[in-house]
């Protein structure tokens, strides 16, 4: 059968080596030790009762059982299919579809679940399932599917990236060489959704015995989150830049970081170099930047705790270097490679590039060429290695013939006092194809002078990438994963245009 390997071998090991020792808690309650967790697991695996290869939908908020029901799925061999638990109930019933679920763990709290094989976590069916007799683990090779992934597919049909054992298990590897060397005295803090980015760091900190703390707090709590980083120690979390700003201006406001806090991995969207500067001053020398997407899972680039030392703005505004075990190159429009600093899309190959996407060939051959990930973002790559992002390919404006990145103009507006947060788009515009605008929200309480602004982005960019136009809104739109959701900005300035552009 050749190589055989079961993500569930790391809760074994840590069955063995730290039975007593806490592997999840709820708030600060333990919920279960390792020994126990490796139990709930191996019950709920013979509970299930579907053959391996099969695959079982989950639709929760973040709960403690989300932990054992992955591992439970990995025992039996199955394939899990997380999913966002703020989608509408037509999309859950569409991803399950597609990915042909046998069965679908739900929350109490959601409304949105079709009318499906579906299982109410903690319920007494919930119960049933793990009050069977336990099995063993069965054999799984690296090429065989454990996750699918889901894309935010904010525009089309979403695609789920098919994630094998060895992609997840490069993804370990990459996480403890490059960011964070964990043991069973630290602990993750899921603040954010585990159906995303959070739920894939469950595996390196499970790999190394490290707790999993899930927060009793539905949303995202700044005030608990430092609250819980006090009561436990050596904890390091995923966040969304959206998330890490609020939780910033939290641990400013209470005037405390916490000595339990460690090490913050932020990333999945756009780290602005103003905002980034205003952390670094709170957390000091607890950041990790990652560059990824579900089709890489968290692993493309990075920047460890040690560059964020750096006085260098060109390696802060950077997303990193390539990770462990990752290659990157800079492509042109003809799929061939760009020379340093030369602007293209941005591909990477490695053992973490998923296997394709889920019965979907098409996408899969557009997506993956000769083993490259096409990723769709745009940027560049310095003769040192780092890796600057420019926006998705999508993003770009194009005003009068000439490519204007939103992410620069925002930059510059970022750095306007009292300028909180922006979101910069292209309108369209019959003279020009399209125009810059922009959104900005303002530090509460203050009203900015469009004049200043606009002086600013004079003193700093060529004049044909100034916003012609500034909306004043109180908020911008976030998708559940804290990502500024420019559809919706659109639908929201153009509501009877819907997407404008
Ligand atoms: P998802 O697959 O939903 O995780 O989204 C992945 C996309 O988020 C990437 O293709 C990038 O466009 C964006 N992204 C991820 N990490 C970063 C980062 N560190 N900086 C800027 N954008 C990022």
């Amino acid at each position: 059968m050749g190589i055989t390997m079961n993500l569930f071998d790391y809760l074994i090991q840590n069955a063995r080596r730290f039975p007593d020792k806490l592997a999840i808690a709820h708030g600060t309650g333990p919920f279960a030790n390792w020994r126990e967790l490796r139990q709930r697991a191996e019950k709920l695996a013979a509970g299930l009762g579907l053959p391996p290869g099969a695959r079982v939908a989950i639709l929760s908020k973040n709960c403690p059982e989300y932990i054992e029901i992955l591992f439970g799925c990995w025992a039996a061999g199955l394939v899990v299919v997380p999913l966002n638990a703020k989608l509408h109930r037509r999309e859950v019933s569409e991803l399950l579809e597609s990915c042909g679920a046998a069965r679908i763990f739900v929350s109490d709290d959601i409304e949105t679940c079709p009318d499906w094989h579906a299982t109410i976590i903690g319920s007494e069916d919930y119960q049933s399932l793990l009050s069977s007799a336990p099995i063993a683990a069965v054999d799984r090779r690296p090429d065989d599917p454990a996750w699918i992934f889901f894309t935010s597919g904010t525009t089309g049909r979403a695609k789920g990236a098919t994630l094998t054992n060895r992609n997840l298990m490069a993804m370990v590897a990459a996480h403890l060489a490059d960011f964070e060397a964990l043991d069973a005295t630290h602990a993750i803090l899921h603040a954010a959704p585990m159906s995303h980015g959070s739920g894939l760091y469950i595996l390196p900190y499970v790999a190394r015995a490290a707790a999993q703390i899930i927060p009793q707090t539905d949303s995202f709590n700044p005030d608990n989150i430092l609250d819980l980083c006090t009561y436990y120690q050596g904890v390091g979390m995923f966040l969304a830049p959206t998330m890490l700003q609020r939780l910033r201006r939290a641990a400013e406001r209470s005037g405390i970081v916490p000595s339990g806090l460690r090490n913050i991995i932020y990333g999945g969207g756009p780290m602005h170099l103003e905002e980034l500067k205003r952390c670094k001053r709170i957390f000091g020398n607890r950041l990790c930047q990652l560059y990824g997407q579900g089709e890489a899972p968290m692993t493309i680039a990075g920047l460890n705790r040690d560059d964020h030392w750096s006085d260098n703005d060109s390696i802060l505004r950077s997303v990193g270097w390539p990770r462990l075990g990752v290659d990157i190159a800079i492509w042109g429009d003809d799929d061939t490679p760009l020379p340093d600093g030369v602007t293209g899309e941005i591909v990477c190959r490695g053992d973490v590039v998923m296997a394709g996407y889920w019965e979907n060939e098409k996408a899969t051959n557009d997506t993956i060429r000769n083993g490259w990930l096409k990723t769709g973002d745009i940027g560049t790559l310095s003769a040192e290695g780092y890796l600057t992002l420019q926006d998705r390919s999508k993003d770009v404006i194009i005003s009068g013939g000439s490519n204007i990145y939103p992410r620069e103009v925002e930059e510059v507006l970022l750095q306007a006092e009292n300028v909180a947060e922006v979101c910069v788009l292209g309108i369209a515009d019959e003279e020009w194809g399209e125009n810059v605008a922009a959104i900005v929200v303002a530090t509460k309480g203050i009203t900015l002078d469009e004049a200043a602004l606009d002086a600013l982005c004079l003193r700093s960019l060529a004049r044909f990438k100034r916003p012609k136009t500034y909306y004043f809104w109180d908020e911008l739109p976030k998708n559940a994963y804290g990502k500024i959701s420019k559809q919706t900005v659109r639908e929201q300035l153009f509501p009877a245009a819907g997407n404008q552009s």
